[in-house]
């Protein structure tokens, strides 16, 4: 008989439909929570562990509803705007529903397992025809171990592929028991340098490249696939990228490495959250230098690479 999968997560949203998360068309669960802090972060509304709420200002009137909504006396108006004291702040959401203007956004909300695979289960027929499946993201899925394993299984015990998406920054007791429910692990590497990576992410990559070794030496059958976000002037230097290689190139498992160009899609949601984005005079890389940069790195490697979504053989 089917467990109940009772473990409450915290789940930042449902993405559907994607075909850059895996094979096929891939529902993609972001769960909230990361211990990393990417300069150049896309999702930082996926980096605090509980829900939390966005504004934009542009859409505010003041009417003060919120203000009088919230439970926990966490917003005033100051200085012709909305002020939100982040400290008192549960995450509850009181706030949203009263706002005429759809100017206060949730992030993240708790549900159980069993739901979010329900959830899930919509998409089935997708993932039939399209030979697709789960791909569970963040944040970082493996800070909620059991919920993450939880919902595999039940993915599983439908017959759902699936496939996560980590930093692998974990202790590798949390990774082990998830690896039998997964075909695909796309990993990142955002620096092969430890102290560069502790500068560019608030912690060295020790752990990360320890847990990569130990997951391709895992009897599990699963494909890896690294990932770096190349971010011009930050990790993009060719010596950098040649020690990279010289990791990857004994990967067992791998089934290619990619790299994503920087983009600045999350800009938005900084401003909603109230955060600085410090790398705010940084802009996107064109495909030719990314076509570069990966040639460099197959050459010294000899995998395959993915770049400007083109597979290089
Ligand atoms: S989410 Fe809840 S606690 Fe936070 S500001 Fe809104 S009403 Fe107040
Ligand atoms: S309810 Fe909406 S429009 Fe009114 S003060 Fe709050 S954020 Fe602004």
């Amino acid at each position: 008989m089917e467990s109940p999968r009772k473990t409450t997560g915290t789940v930042l949203r449902f993405e559907r439909s994607s075909i850059y998360d895996g094979d096929g068309l891939r529902t993609v669960l972001f769960l909230k929570g990361c211990p990393l802090r990417c300069l150049w972060c896309s999702t930082p509304e996926s980096q605090k562990f509980e829900p939390e709420r966005g504004i934009t200002h542009e859409k505010c009137t003041l009417c003060g509803r919120c203000v009088k909504a919230c439970p926990n006396g966490a917003l005033s108006i100051e200085g012709g705007r909305v002020k939100t004291d982040r400290e008192k702040c549960a995450g509850c959401f009181h706030c949203v529903p009263v706002c005429p203007n759809s100017a206060i956004t949730p992030y993240g909300t708790l549900m159980t397992a069993e739901e979010a695979v329900r959830e899930i289960a919509k998409d089935e027929l997708f993932f039939f025809h399209s030979g697709g499946g789960l791909t569970v993201s963040g944040g970082e899925p493996l800070s909620q171990p059991e919920f993450l394993k939880e919902v595999l299984a039940g993915c599983r015990s439908r017959g759902i592929e699936c496939a996560i998406e980590s930093s692998f920054c974990a202790p590798w007791e949390k990774i082990e028991p998830i690896l039998p429910y997964i075909s695909l692990l796309h990993t990142d590497i955002k620096h092969i340098d430890p102290e560069k990576h502790r500068k560019l992410t608030g912690i060295d990559n020790a752990q990360i490249l320890d847990n990569i070794k130990r997951a391709d030496e895992s009897a599990c059958s699963f494909g890896i696939v690294i990932r770096t976000p190349l971010i011009p002037g930050i990790n993009d230097e060719d010596e950098d990228l040649i020690k990279l290689a010289e990791y990857v190139r004994g990967l067992k498992k791998l089934r290619f490495m990619e790299f994503l160009a920087y983009h600045r899609l999350g800009t938005e949601t900084y401003k909603r959250l109230e955060k600085e984005y410090v790398l705010d005079e940084i802009q996107p890389p064109d495909a030719q230098f990314m076509r570069e940069k990966a040639l460099l790195f197959k050459k010294a490697a000899g995998v395959t690479v993915k770049v400007n979504n083109v597979l290089i053989e």
